[in-house]
């Protein structure tokens, strides 16, 4: 068992609030240590090109933009490691956290930037066939399946990005939607209604995904009319969401029923005095690189205050 160490801010998550309450934390000089989590980067290393984020006139490539991140975040003196919080402790006035189930860190202040995670469909095919076919991540594996034809499910933001993405190197995207109208805002919905090679089913869920080693096929079904229908496909995308990464602050942190970290509006603080909340863990409305930066400017300097009020 290694020695207890002692930090006065503790960072959990490397996404843009992360990494943003890291710079702002180090050149308050609160000597900040972030823990990287298990996708060093968040979910943006799993996006092509962002558009939206000011700053980058010409757009920026996910994964570069957080390299980025991390760059200035080191540069600013920020203690960046490689490791996963696994457990807490806030019943007392220090902070507890378990790093990779055995290094334990007391901290003064503790900012959670944990993130959300892809949500799945729940069938037993899509576990075993995990892999082996189906994907969460569009971008990371759509080039497995270069001239083949895959299925995508979902009908938010990601799912048409995602399909508009597939469509530039697969045959056929087959594209299933549960309702007979798009959730995603209406230039995507236009792109993708535009691109000929994504085919749109409506009313329609995933029965099952077929194949023994590998997706061979799909078979959905009309929610309306219950007719069944199989489609060959190597691919099988899932786009339906995301859940916060919040379970190890169960029974600590107050949280609604999704799992998002409560804040006091206006801040980042919980309920829990010195630990605060930033990003996508604690915001299910915005959920933007930029309002996640802004959440962990936030944080940091709610640290810093909180610190200078105890006296450090
Ligand atoms: P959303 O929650 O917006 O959409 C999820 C979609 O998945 C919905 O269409 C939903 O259907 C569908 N869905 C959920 N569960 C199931 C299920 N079990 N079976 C079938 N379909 C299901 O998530 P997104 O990840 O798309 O977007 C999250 C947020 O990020 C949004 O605010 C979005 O605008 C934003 N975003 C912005 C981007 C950008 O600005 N470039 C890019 C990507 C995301 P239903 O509609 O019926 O509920």
């Amino acid at each position: 068992m290694s020695a207890i160490e002692k930090v006065s801010c503790l960072i959990i998550g490397s996404g843009p609030a992360g990494y943003t309450a890291a710079i702002y934390a180090s050149r308050a000089n609160l000597q900040p240590v972030l823990y990287q989590g298990i996708q060093p980067g968040g979910q943006l290393t799993i996006t092509t090109e962002v558009e939206n984020y000011p700053g980058y006139p010409d757009g920026v490539q996910g994964p570069e933009m957080m390299v980025d991140f991390e760059k200035q975040a080191k540069r600013m003196g920020a203690d960046i490691r490689y490791g996963l919080a696994t457990k807490v402790d806030f019943s007392g006035g220090l902070h507890k956290v378990w790093i990779d189930e055995e290094k334990e860190i007391h901290a003064d202040t503790v900012i959670i930037a944990t993130g959300a995670s892809a949500k799945w469909l729940g069938l037993e095919s899509e576990q075993r066939l995990n892999g082996f076919g189906v994907s969460a991540c569009a971008v990371c594996d759509g080039f497995f399946f270069k001239g083949k034809e895959v299925a995508i499910v979902g009908a938010g933001d990601t799912a048409a990005e995602e399909a508009h993405y597939l469509s530039k190197l697969c045959s056929t995207v087959h594209m299933f939607i549960r309702r007979e109208e798009m959730r995603a805002s209406k230039i995507m919905q236009d792109r993708v209604k535009n691109t000929p090679n994504i085919k749109i089913y409506w009313n329609t869920d995933t029965d099952e995904i077929l194949g023994q080693q590998k997706v061979e096929a799909v078979r959905i079904k009309n929610n309306k009319t219950g007719e069944k229908q199989e489609i060959p496909i190597a691919g099988f995308f899932v786009a339906i969401g995301h859940q916060p990464n919040s379970d190890i602050f169960k029974g600590f942190i107050d949280m609604d029923e999704a799992g998002y970290i409560k804040t006091i509006p206006g801040s980042s603080k919980t309920n829990v005095p010195g630990v605060f909340a930033c990003g996508d863990v604690q915001d299910k409305n915005y959920r933007q690189a930029i309002t996640a930066a802004g959440s962990g400017c936030m944080a940091a300097i709610d640290a810093e205050r909180f610190l200078a009020a105890q006296g450090h």
